[in-house]
């Protein structure tokens, strides 16, 4: 069942993501070669308490650490640690917010200093594959307006679209109906749900360089691309109104 939002409601999920926001663009800019992973999740989480929310993911079928770091061929679902960033590395990091009992959740790959052409054609394609997702979701339209648009973008730029993992609805819990795949199939257009004012999805592209397929580490957690190649992840949470979409994991502020 999806849950549809009151605008007071949308309210609270706006700034339950901007406390994600806020925390997602710390890490990332602190994302620096020589430091480890697990500063990144210590300082995320110290804005998000220090903003009288709770780290969504710390606990989430026991999840370990209030972010998600993910690095290089990893996708989704790194374990923050003692690894240490290099140069060159690329990191996705996932900050998930509880605030008032609604949920804020936002993602992205960040630059670890110089990094190859590769990697940033790669993250500017799944950027622009989550930009054109949002373009693309307008009240009155179908999901599959959004999952094409992003898939439209992602082959455009010859990338793998990660299958296995979705965008999905967000509001008291993290992950509600409907599914946002990051691809249109016959399964998908056949319950094509209608988007609706109250409506608050994550769209979150997972594109990999090569190929879409995955594997997941002997941490049980982390998910990589079965070959290695690298991988980036973009999300924001959006609600719908009467008349538009609020992007609600936009950070308005600038330096945080
Ligand atoms: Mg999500």
């Amino acid at each position: 069942m999806i849950v549809l939002k009151t605008p007071r409601e949308i309210g609270y999920l706006h700034e339950a993501g901007q406390i994600a926001a806020e925390a997602l663009a710390w890490a990332g800019r602190h994302a620096t070669p020589g430091r480890i992973t697990a500063e990144l999740d210590a300082g995320a989480e110290k804005i998000i308490r220090d903003r009288g929310a709770t780290p969504e993911f710390k606990g989430y079928h026991g999840f370990p650490a209030s972010i998600c770091a993910s690095i290089n061929e990893e996708i989704v679902h790194g374990i923050p640690g003692e690894r240490v960033l290099r140069e060159g590395d690329i990191i996705s990091i996932d900050v998930g917010a509880r605030f008032k009992n609604f949920v804020g959740d936002t993602a992205c790959t960040f630059a670890v200093g110089e990094v190859s052409a590769e990697a940033l054609r790669l993250m500017q394609g799944c950027r622009e594959a989550l930009e054109a997702g949002i373009a693309a979701a307008h009240p009155g339209g179908r999901l599959s307006d959004i999952s094409g648009a992003i898939q439209k973008v992602a082959e455009g730029y010859g990338y793998g679209i990660i299958r296995d993992y979705a965008g999905h609805g967000v509001g008291t819990r993290m992950h509600e109906e409907p599914q946002v795949p990051n691809y249109v199939d016959q399964s998908l257009l056949r319950s094509d749900v209608r988007l609706e004012p109250g409506m608050v999805l994550a769209i979150e592209p997972m594109l990999s360089a090569a190929s879409p397929q995955t594997r997941v580490l002997a941490d049980r957690w982390t998910v990589a691309t079965a070959d290695g190649a690298l991988a980036a992840h973009f999300e924001h949470s959006i609600a719908f109104t009467e008349s538009s979409v609020e992007v609600l994991t936009f950070w308005e502020k600038g330096e945080g």
